[in-house]
């Protein structure tokens, strides 16, 4: 008997033939696409999902109370709770909507930065993406506290036993990425979680590389904070997640004014609104909430340790390949990493001038 939520096993043929991108020629042969870190394509579904809120639902949400604005209020909302089933958070009201990684870690800094003071301390690590690198720089000059950055080995791995020294009672937020975007290294985020909370510092973990090739649980987890861009996991550009425990949340001050956060407003006061809404100021992304719930389903659906096996033969495959050319070296050789194929070619400048 066939389970209702059973996945399908791995077929790359199959897989590729959802993608209409896939199926056209560039420079007289079959697209390869091997960008998928910087952002992946979209499989049909997700396609039609878009193209059907523009040409059957587009509403705005949360206000109006004719048909075409309940059933996208029903939509997007339905999407939170795809997205929060797939995460396995406690409640939906966890799951914010952003425009992407990059919003969803300044919205922590400048909301959770609130309510840091002078001398608190932040650790993020040597292989951040500058998104995770930079809102930490400029709360840190506002509110005068100190970043310390876990340095990584020649492999590319994290030093741990640094990480433990630079944790202290000052340390009031850790903030590390679950997969490297440029080393594919998969970072021992239980751990680091773990330590961090014996210090009561909060975790923000970076799962743009990760959320589309490891199961997350965030509540198993127990991760503060967790984020995410759709553009990443085969939805649109634009619509991103930021996860985050209901009582930190709760705690932390509204980020954005304006629209939907807000319960009531006079010219002397205004109640905000409770969560997930207290952090969605204005009219938001709608068709992109909408389509990353589709993605989301989509995934869902997929033989994740069946394409991990398939995603691990290919890295293989192109890491000997490329060994075999002069002047080539791998950049990140971890132990646990994904897929990610880094290299620099020596002399490459000259490579170029004698192509020319
Ligand atoms: C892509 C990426 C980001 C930034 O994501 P945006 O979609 O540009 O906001 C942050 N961290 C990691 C690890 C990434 O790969």
């Amino acid at each position: 008997m066939i389970k209702e939520n059973s996945v399908i096993p791995f077929d790359v043929n199959a897989c590729r033939a959802v993608f209409p991108a896939l199926q056209q020629e560039v420079y007289g042969k079959k697209l390869i696409y091997f960008d998928n870190g910087a952002t992946s394509q979209k499989p049909q579904v997700v396609i039609d999902s878009i193209e059907n809120y523009y040409s059957k639902e587009n509403s705005n949400i949360h206000r109006g109370v004719h048909h075409l604005s309940q059933m996208a209020t029903d939509k997007y909302e339905g999407a939170r709770q795809s997205i929060q089933k797939y995460m396995n958070a406690y409640s939906s009201d966890e799951i914010i909507f952003t425009s992407g990684t990059t919003a969803a870690i300044n919205l922590i800094a400048s909301s959770f930065g609130e309510l840091l003071i002078e001398g608190d301390e932040i650790i993020i690590s040597a292989m951040e993406h500058h998104s995770n690198i930079v809102p930490w720089q400029m709360l840190c000059e506002r509110k005068k506290c100190l970043l310390k950055v876990i340095p990584i080995n020649e492999k590319g791995e994290l030093k741990m036993d640094v990480f433990e020294k630079l944790l202290s009672d000052k340390t009031k937020l850790v903030s590390v990425t679950h997969i490297s975007n440029t080393l594919g290294t998969i970072n021992p985020i239980e751990k680091i979680i773990r330590l961090s909370h014996e210090h009561n510092a909060k975790v923000v973990i970076d799962g743009a590389q990760s959320i589309q090739h490891i199961a997350v649980d965030v509540q198993n987890l127990d991760c503060d904070f967790y984020v995410f861009s759709g553009h990443k996991v085969f939805g649109p550009t634009g619509v991103g997640i930021m996860y985050g425990k209901k009582d930190i949340l709760n705690a932390m001050p509204p980020y954005q004014g304006g629209g939907d956060m807000i319960k009531t407003v006079t010219f002397e006061k205004t109640t905000y609104n409770e969560l997930p809404h207290k952090f969605e100021a204005g009219t938001p992304n709608i068709s992109g909430g909408i389509c990353l719930g589709t993605a989301i389903e989509y995934l869902s659906k997929l033989d994740i340790v069946g394409i991990q096996k398939h995603e691990n033969h290919l890295a293989k495959y192109a890491e000997i390949q490329l060994l075999n050319i002069e002047g080539v070296r791998l950049i990140g050789t971890a132990k646990d990493k994904t897929s990610v194929v880094s290299f620099i070619v020596k002399n490459y400048i000259h490579l170029i001038l004698e192509l020319y």
